[in-house]
């Protein structure tokens, strides 16, 4: 025991930290021998003396206020963690950073603070210098970015001047040269691809890039998507599938394609058989657009560096094309638009790249006003059935006329009654009108329909859209021939259902 008391006293006078017993006065009633190096008193001539001696004076007010706070309400607590600009004073007047800890305690029911003081100069200068050198580092980061788009900007010209003469001398050239031409063809445009990439990364970095918000319509991103991708993933032999999401973000269109751009160029990169898939899963929180693909994988241990600019992993000598720009590039452009991407992968089986959108960015109503207009159907999946689309809502027009498009109906729309009765008076057999059932005060798709039917004397098929389907169908008293009747938010597979069947009934009728 009383070895133990021993070790507890000297522990108490010579502990690494100074300690101070305060009482709820503010009054000094226990200085330790550590004391004396740190502040230059002796223990005893800090003995009830008031707190403020060890204080400079400019922060008497403050620290004062900081106790009274803290015996109103205490607990274990390091100050030096909450008040970045803590100091102590010594018996001279100098002063150091000082990282204090607090723990109060009470005997026979009065209250005292004990504090562990400690001289926190070093690491306060520790801290100094890592914030310089990170500033240093900051400032040459964004001299490399500028030096890099300038000088990426500068090459561009020279480089295609050399490409348009490479191109004209393939012409003209005899054959035992023509073949060191189109070498010489595959490294600029190697050149050209690196050069793209460094202009992109060092523009987004220099903060020279300010999105541009309008409402983009997802499916008109996949379909930029399938017509640049299709013919490659078709030559490397992989199938690519985009399933369409009738969508639309408020964000960024450039900047938006071209992070979808690089996920989906990687997946085909980085992928020799199997299949590169797009698919988009939206809850209340966010949309969530995966692109997965069944090639390499990328090494768990790597995962946290390629988005590093520069970073490629060891494809086993495989020959890739790239620069390691293009995740960099994605992390800065989902940084600017406020989406978020995460890679999962195994190695040999595959990798997931997914773009979370929160949900703000989900656009209702988008600002297109082109009402009337027709499109041609995704090439290689036409369908037999027209479909004369009218709706009043410009937002659900644009994305319903998108999703039918992909499913490779030719389109035709209007976004009122009386501009659909003209454009649908040369309706054709096998055309389908689909039509919202709240056209304007005066009329309704059903009306909209009847009419139709009776100017070109058959039933013209048709499917009416309602977001109050039971007093609808209460209000048609009897049924409508050759017409379907649908609730909104439409179900996509229920609308394809109704348009093929009607179609199909409708040619053979005709037969
Ligand atoms: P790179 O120009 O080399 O493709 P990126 O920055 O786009 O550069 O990607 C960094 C590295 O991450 C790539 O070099 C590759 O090793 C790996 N990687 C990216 N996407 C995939 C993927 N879908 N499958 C396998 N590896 C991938």
């Amino acid at each position: 025991m009383d070895l133990l008391s021993d070790i507890t006293q000297h522990l108490l006078r010579f502990s690494p930290d100074a300690l101070i017993v305060v009482d709820a006065s503010g009054r000094i009633r226990f200085a330790n021998q550590t004391v004396t190096q740190l502040f230059g008193y002796a223990p005893e001539q800090l003995q009830d003396k008031p707190l403020d001696t060890l204080i400079p004076e400019r922060l008497r007010g403050k620290h004062v206020s900081h106790l009274t706070a803290f015996l109103n309400k205490p607990g274990n607590r390091e100050m030096g963690a909450r008040i970045a600009d803590l100091f102590a004073r010594r018996a001279d007047g100098s002063e150091f950073a000082a990282g204090i800890r607090l723990a109060p305690f009470e005997i026979g029911g009065a209250l005292f603070v004990a504090a562990a003081i400690r001289d926190n100069t070093e690491r306060q200068q520790i801290n100094e210098a890592l914030i310089a050198a990170r500033e240093d580092a900051d400032r040459a980061n964004r001299a490399k970015s500028r030096f890099l788009a300038t000088a990426s900007h500068d090459l561009r010209q020279p480089i295609q001047t050399i490409r348009l003469l490479n191109a004209a001398m393939l012409k003209v050239s005899p054959p035992d040269l023509r073949e060191l031409l189109q070498q010489q063809e595959r490294a600029i445009e190697g050149m050209t691809r690196m050069l793209n990439a460094l202009l992109d990364i060092s523009r987004l970095e220099s903060g020279a890039i300010e999105p541009q918000v309008t409402n983009v319509p997802l499916l008109e991103l996949f379909h930029q998507l399938i017509t640049e991708f299709e013919s490659i993933a078709q030559a490397r032999g992989i199938t690519l599938r985009i399933e369409p999401a009738a969508l639309i973000v408020s964000t960024d269109r450039n900047l938006f394609y071209q992070l979808l751009q690089n996920l989906v160029g990687n997946a085909l990169k980085y992928t020799d058989h199997g299949e590169v898939a797009v698919t988009c899963v939206a809850d209340a929180a966010a949309l969530a657009i995966t692109i997965s693909d069944t090639g390499i994988g990328i090494p768990s241990d790597k995962l946290d560096r390629i988005f590093d600019e520069y970073y490629q992993v060891d494809t086993q000598g495989a020959k890739r094309m790239g620069v390691g720009l293009g995740l960099a590039i994605v992390k800065e452009v989902a940084r600017l638009l406020g989406f978020s991407v995460s890679i999962a992968s195994r190695i040999g089986q595959g990798t997931q790249a997914t773009v979370n959108i929160p949900h703000r960015f989900l656009a209702a109503v988008p600002t297109g006003n082109d009402a009337a207009s027709s499109v041609e159907p995704v090439e290689g999946t036409t369908r037999r059935a027209r479909v004369l689309l009218v709706e009043d809502n410009d937002g659900v027009r644009l994305a319903t006329e998108l999703f039918l498009r992909f499913e490779g109906f030719v389109v035709k729309s209007a976004h009122s009654a009386a501009e659909a009765e003209s454009l649908f008076a040369n309706c054709q057999p096998g055309d389908v009108i689909v039509a919202d059932y709240h056209l304007d005060s005066r009329n309704t798709g059903l009306d909209l329909l009847t009419r139709l039917r009776q100017r070109l004397g058959y039933d013209v098929p048709g499917v009416v859209l309602s977001g109050d389907l039971p007093s609808v169908l209460r209000s048609v008293r009897t049924s409508v021939p050759n017409c379907r009747f649908l609730s909104k938010p439409v179900d996509t597979v229920a609308l394809l259902d109704a348009i093929d069947e009607l179609s199909v009934a409708r040619e053979q009728a005709q037969d």
